[in-house]
């Protein structure tokens, strides 16, 4: 550690003034006591007016109210607290709740000091703004769990929500019901019509599910012309009808884009969770063995599977 006696007062003082990210000495109720730096201009306001004022002064509510908490919980820490919380026009007092959504994500580092200040036990809290790699995080998540063609989930994101589903119904037995679907002869379309015609076949496939379904039902696109309909809370005699309906939207859809569209069919495979299943992968290979069975006995049908 430096020798902090080799420089002057003021030389500490401008050194403390000189940190990019706020640095504030707040006590266990919740005074801000001190605030040194901030000077990143890109990142914050000058909050030196917060300094003499009270939590509650500042915040709203519950956001008061959880700030203090992280306040007592640093002080009954050895080491550093950190968190991520975030910030917006309605935590804010005296801003216009119904303005603009700027949502600030702050990291906070939090430390209990060894001694006391203004008679209370107090905390150096540094606020590090982070909205900028939340957002970034944010974009990739979504990214990584869409299909790029049609803006489906993906099969990474419908295998979390098959195991989500799997896990409620091993629990408590909440039913769900998997539909595996894929388009008829789809290659002609492909091979007759382009490539591109394929997939804006495949796009009105995907704009069907979303106008069709139920807003808790899920669809994915596992791939190709290859479709996956997750439906919670649906057992497989509710979930039949559905499957028929897209039976007869999607050719219905496709129809409207020309003559690619003459004959189009779809074929189904339809299952539900059953107790014996170990894993949503039972539920999905029903499906997709119904699937077949659907494509062998001559396509443009829903098959079901129990076992
Ligand atoms: P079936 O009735 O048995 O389903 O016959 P099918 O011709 O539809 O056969 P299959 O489902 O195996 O063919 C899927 C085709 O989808 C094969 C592949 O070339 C094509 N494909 C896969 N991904 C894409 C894509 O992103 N865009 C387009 N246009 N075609 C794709
Ligand atoms: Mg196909």
């Amino acid at each position: 550690m430096t020798d902090v006696s080799l420089f002057s007062n003021e030389q500490i003082a401008a050194l403390l003034a000189a940190l990019p990210d706020p640095a504030f000495i707040l006590t266990r109720s919740g005074k801000y006591a001190a605030l040194f730096g901030g000077t990143d201009a890109r990142y914050y306001h000058d909050g030196s007016a917060l300094v003499g004022k009270s939590i509650p002064d500042v915040l709203n509510g519950e956001k008061a109210a959880w700030f203090i908490a992280q306040i007592a919980i640093a002080l009954a820490k050895t080491g550093l607290h950190v968190i991520e919380y975030q910030l917006n026009r309605k935590d804010v007092k005296g801003l216009d709740a119904d303005g603009p959504e700027d949502t600030i994500w702050f990291e906070g580092r939090v430390q209990a000091l060894e001694y006391r200040v203004q008679g209370e036990d107090a905390v150096l809290w540094v606020a590090s703004n982070i909205t900028a790699s939340k957002k970034l995080e944010a974009l990739l998540r979504m990214q990584s769990e869409t299909d790029a063609l049609t803006g489906l989930a993906n099969r990474r994101k419908l295998m979390q929500a098959l195991t989500d589903n799997y896990e409620l119904f091993a629990r408590y037995q909440t039913p769900a019901s998997v539909l595996i679907f894929d388009i008829d002869k789809f290659k002609n379309i492909n091979d007759t019509y382009g490539h591109l015609s394929g997939d804006k076949a495949i796009q009105a496939t995907a704009d069907v599910c979303r106008r069709e379904l139920r807003t808790t039902d899920f669809p994915a696109r596992l791939g190709g012309d290859e479709f996956v309909i997750l439906m919670p809370h649906t057992g497989w005699e509710q979930a039949k009808p559905i499957a028929e309906r897209l039976r007869q939207k999607v050719p219905a859809a496709l129809r409207t884009l020309g003559t690619l569209g003459d004959g189009a069919t779809i074929s189904g495979g339809l299952s539900e969770l059953l107790p014996g299943d170990s894993s949503f992968e039972d539920v999905l290979k029903r499906a997709d063995d119904a699937l077949y069975r659907a494509k062998r006995d001559g396509r443009n049908r829903i098959v079901h599977l129990e076992a």
